[in-house]
């Protein structure tokens, strides 16, 4: 009998994070596979079928973006991202790419534990399409287009509304400037991130949610947005 919380993948080169990963992991109840390249990575996530993989920025083998843009041709498996602190634009390419979410070295386990549990539990509901998301006082219909806060209507601009159901739909996950701006405006306006940022005090306005400290949206500095309340 199986009593595995399920299969992690760890892709990273240090042996000894590696170890230290393996050993927090398994306390954890999961199973945990190894594999020190990219490319043994991949060959990893077509046989071993992990449900969630841990993913290295630095490896010596192959860029972390390249390896997130060939897993994501055949598989939808959710990424969390190793990286540095020094390397912003490298964690921001990770998220382009694909990845659901990063965490940034030197890390505590407990920080590491929080976000898998975060995007293993968004990653468990993506099957399905509820046309209601409903959590921590927000309540938006995703068919009918309402949106209410604390039992109150909110009229809600296109854009505006837009921008809230693409963070629900993507729950638990960092989304970049780029990929909202791609979404919302088009390719073309991917860098005009005042545009976001304007958009962004709106729809906060008039959910009544304060940046400094964030009920429903959390700014990621320098990187994007992400929903603060998760469904479930
Ligand atoms: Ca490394």
């Amino acid at each position: 009998m199986n009593t595995s919380s399920g299969t992690i993948l760890v892709v990273e080169d240090e042996a000894q994070i590696r170890k230290f990963l393996r050993i927090s992991l398994e306390a954890h109840g999961f199973t945990v596979e190894e594999a020190r390249l990219g490319e043994d990575g991949l060959k990893l996530c077509a046989t071993a079928q992990p449900h969630l993989v841990i993913l290295d920025l630095g490896l010596p083998d192959m860029d972390g973006q390249d390896f997130i843009l060939r897993l994501r041709e055949w598989s939808q498996v959710p990424v969390v991202v190793l990286s540095v602190r020094a390397s912003e634009q490298e964690k921001v390419q990770a998220l382009d790419a694909g990845a659901n979410d990063y965490v940034t070295k030197p890390f505590g386990i407990s920080e590491l534990m929080a976000r898998i549990r975060v995007v293993l539990r968004s990653h468990e509901g993506a099957t399905s399409t509820p046309t209601v998301f409903e959590a921590g006082g927000l309540h938006v219909d995703l068919a009918q287009r309402e949106v209410s806060v604390d039992d109150e209507s909110i009229h809600l601009s296109k854009k505006e509304y837009e921008l809230l159901r693409l963070l629900i739909n993507h729950p638990g996950r960092v989304l970049t400037h780029q990929q909202i701006l791609r979404e919302i405006w088009g390719p073309a306006q991917q860098d005009e991130t005042h545009y976001l940022r304007v958009l962004v005090g709106q729809l906060r306005q008039k959910l009544g949610d304060d940046p400094t400290r964030p009920r429903f949206i959390i700014t990621v500095q320098g990187v994007g947005y992400r929903l603060a309340v998760t469904a479930r």
